[in-house]
């Protein structure tokens, strides 16, 4: 017996991290392709509004597990999507050790999962791997400049080690699998407080709170549109390419040039106020998406205004629910 009844010819694929904010947009698109989805969380960072409206779903189901413990999933499983991690910096540092042991035991225990099921397996990496960049834009074959025993390490450090192991189940068991390095995202279903600059900026306009820019504000982000993130996800999902592919916008800005347009769009009068940068914060970031281009035929559509509209009506719904 699996999950859903043995008779549908449909493709079912495993989602960790299901509840969370790409883990729920990957889901929906997902059912949409005409998948199956079975989404594993344990909402510590997730949360079930963000799988509310696919309640009674017949394509969905929903298992309440901490993936860095065995997973058993009954039945057939063709694709596994590892996308379950605390993600954001302030998130990490309040919880190390899980976010240490999902990118390390949680990645064994997920690439178990796809082997025994003869399924594909899609690693959710980050643009984090490259650290505070020494090479920019980011290309795939630079190796990085992380620091291993800073606050951030947990996160990027585990992230690198689920690169490796993936790669050396994919070298050692012949596992196909594919690694995409995601970059800054943004778009509904974020958390309100989960400390990244997207949420925090929007919400201190939105409450004509002060916004907190971190350090002078001259360091850059490249910031993607969800819908766009997971449409190139799912193009690498479908390709037969191992290697890291790198998704995200290259439209880069510095923070405080960010600030400014956030306040620009909600018509707030916010004042801007310095804090200290936090260690280890990346003084560049912008991906170089060639590889995504010439191996998926990908590139992000969305324009930054109207994404950032509908993340501001997002946070509306969410302050008036
Ligand atoms: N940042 C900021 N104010 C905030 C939150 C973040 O200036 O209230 C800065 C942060 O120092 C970093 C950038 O915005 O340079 C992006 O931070 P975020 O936490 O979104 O993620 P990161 O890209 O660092 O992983």
């Amino acid at each position: 017996m699996g999950m859903f009844e043995a008779t549908s010819s449909k493709k079912v694929a495993v989602v960790t991290g299901g509840a969370g904010f790409l883990g729920s947009h990957l889901s929906d698109r997902l059912i949409t392709e005409g998948f199956r989805v079975i989404a594993i969380d344990n909402s510590i960072t997730g949360s079930a509004d963000n799988i509310a409206h696919l309640a009674g779903n017949q394509d969905f189901k929903f298992i309440r597990h901490n993936v860095s413990d065995f997973i058993f999933v009954p039945g057939r499983v063709d694709y596994v999507f590892h996308f379950a991690s605390p993600a954001s910096p302030i998130d990490y540092l309040e919880l190390p050790i899980p976010t240490l042991k999902v990118g390390a035991l949680g990645t064994h225990n997920a690439l178990g999962l796809a082997k025994e099921k003869k399924a594909v397996f899609i690693l959710a990496s980050t643009s984090e791997c490259y650290g505070d960049p020494l090479v920019h834009p980011q290309t795939e074959d630079y190796w990085g400049n992380v620091n291993p025993i800073g606050p951030r390490g947990v996160y990027d450090e585990a992230k690198r080690f689920a690169e490796a192991i993936t790669m050396a189940y994919h070298r050692h068991h012949s596992l196909d699998t594919k690694i995409v390095r995601i970059f800054n995202t943004y778009g509904p279903r974020m958390r309100l407080k989960d400390g990244r600059v997207v949420p925090a900026f929007i919400s201190q306009a939105l409450n004509q709170e002060p916004v907190t820019v971190f350090g002078d504000g001259s360091q850059t982000r490249s910031f993607c549109y969800v819908s766009d993130l997971i449409d190139g996800i799912f193009r690498l999902a479908m390709s037969d390419y191992h290697e890291p592919v790198n998704i995200g916008n290259p439209r880069e800005m510095t923070i405080l040039e960010f600030a400014n347009k956030i306040l620009q769009i909600t018509g707030s009068k916010s004042e801007i106020i310095k804090k200290p940068l936090p260690k280890d914060d990346p003084k560049v970031r912008r991906p170089d998406i060639t590889r995504a281009r010439k191996i998926l035929g990908w590139e992000p559509k969305a324009d930054f205004e109207s994404g950032i509209r509908e993340t501001i009506l997002y946070f509306k719904d969410r302050k008036a629910a």
